[in-house]
């Protein structure tokens, strides 16, 4: 297996159309059924239902007062897929580390980590300014001219 993180283990459980729901809720930020029906309608996305309980069977999303809204969990494997579609060929694609998702501030980070589906940011969701080790090479840069 290329990666070995969290995120990729349960990605390779979720089918293509289901991935695509869950794009969608996590893009939402939270959406009701109906909402989302229309959305993958369009798509060409049918079953949303059976997609949505697939989702919900690995923990991926939950429903709260009919809000369907993406797990911390969720939300990384979301991001994971997306990072995997933004990726070129032969790219190597940098991965989460322990604690990230991509979406909610992971711990303490100095090493960045381009998130593809978020340009210009980490995956620890800062951007790439605030990591020590890219002022030092942003330095080295403009000493080396
Ligand atoms: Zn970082």
């Amino acid at each position: 297996m290329a990666y070995g993180n969290m995120f990729q283990l349960l990605l390779e459980r979720v089918s293509d159309d289901a991935g695509w729901v869950l794009q969608l809720v996590h893009d939402t930020r939270g959406a009701r059924l109906q909402e989302m029906k229309a959305e993958l309608t369009r798509a060409n996305i049918d079953q949303v239902p059976a997609r949505l309980a697939e989702l919900e069977a690995l923990g991926l999303v939950v429903c709260v007062d009919d809000v369907w809204k993406t797990t911390w969990t969720g939300a990384g494997v979301s991001n994971w897929r997306t990072q995997l579609h933004c990726a070129e060929e032969g790219q190597a694609v940098a991965e989460p580390r322990e604690g990230e998702n991509g979406h909610q501030p992971g711990p303490e980070c100095s090493q960045y980590r381009a998130a593809l589906f978020a340009p210009g940011y980490c995956w620890c969701c800062r951007p790439w300014k605030d990591h020590s080790s890219e002022a030092i090479r942003a330095a080295e840069r403009l000493l080396k001219r």
